[in-house]
């Protein structure tokens, strides 16, 4: 069976694994970086591929996907711009790549090939049209409809993070402001929690915050174990997800709408009341609404889907 080079670079690790071609991880390497220059991520992918061949020597891949962090056009595989390679502008990566590594390359935006990997793979499989949102520290999105990513005529479809929620609201990284972002990404999160502990709400994570620094996953746990406070900082994140999601329904109307990332690991706290503001927002479409669920792939998601987009997207040469 024909073998890919699937790889992920963001801002803090480069990821690369071997994978079948119908999406099974053969091995896979991380390595952590400090997201400096493009140059170094191509080396260091091209490391780990190595590495990986090396270890395998059975295995040799054909293709080679990647799934990048930050504002990519898809279609010429250039990353113009991210927020988390704060260096990084107009890099070639494609052709960059494809030379360190020798194969057939393809370049997308990470949060797109983590959705293709969900499409074809997991929470939307069997799907016909899906989007999916990634919640962390940013907030990604990918669009597959009738088996493929929606680019746009740019290349940079499916930024759903950056729709606008709040006309009036705070700057973002990318330059606009009140992006959904900024209202749902984890720092929120913990901002909302913190603003309830100085309004001097009786929370445990008060005690929490006067150890150390608050983290998404403390709301989240204290929401789980029934604290009232952390309870409703994650069901106003939700609202707002929702609110956002009720946007993705009337334009794009998909099937599912999945939610992985760090955040959605808080679970349905958080999914439920995002598909009550969906609902309430969905201008009377009953119950004709998306499935809204959670993420199946985890962490190597970015690096599978970047893989099968080699699969599907690439001549195998
Ligand atoms: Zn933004």
């Amino acid at each position: 069976m024909e073998l890919l080079l699937g790889v992920d670079i963001g801002g803090t690790n480069v990821k690369a694994g071997l994978v079948s071609g119908d999406g099974t991880v053969v091995a896979s390497s991380m390595r952590g970086w400090s997201g400096g220059e493009p140059d170094e991520a191509v080396s260091l992918a091209a490391r780990l591929a190595g590495e990986l061949t090396g270890a395998h020597p059975e295995a040799a891949p054909t293709r080679c996907g990647t799934g990048c962090a930050g504002l990519v056009d898809g279609h010429r595989g250039t990353v113009l711009r991210s927020p988390n390679l704060p260096t990084w502008h107009d890099v070639e990566l494609k052709a960059m790549l494809s030379a360190a590594l020798g194969l057939r390359t393809l370049v997308d935006n990470d949060a797109n090939a983590a959705a293709y990997a969900e499409y074809v793979l997991g929470a939307a499989r069997g799907a016909r049209s899906a989007v999916v949102i990634t919640l962390g520290t940013g907030v990604g999105g990918g669009i597959v409809i009738d088996g493929r990513v929606y680019r746009g005529a740019h290349g940079f479809a499916g930024e759903i993070g950056h729709a606008v929620i709040d006309i009036d609201g705070a700057a973002c990284a990318c330059g606009g402001s009140g992006c959904l972002e900024g209202l749902v990404n984890a720092r929120s999160l913990v901002a909302r929690a913190n603003e309830a502990i100085e309004e001097g709400a009786r929370t445990s994570l008060a005690d929490v915050a006067r150890e150390r620094t608050l983290t998404a996953k403390d709301v989240g746990d204290a929401a789980g174990r029934g604290d009232a406070v952390a309870g409703k900082v994650v069901a106003e994140t939700g609202r707002v997800l929702g609110a956002g999601l009720a946007n993705l329904i009337q334009v794009l109307d998909p099937d599912v709408i999945v939610v992985g990332g760090g955040v959605a690991a808080v679970g349905e706290p958080l999914l439920a009341p995002a598909r009550e503001e969906m609902a309430a927002r969905a201008c009377g479409r009953g119950p004709n609404l998306p499935r809204v669920t959670f993420a199946e792939l985890g962490e190597l998601a970015g690096m599978v889907g970047a893989a099968l987009l080699a699969r599907d997207e690439l001549d195998a040469a």
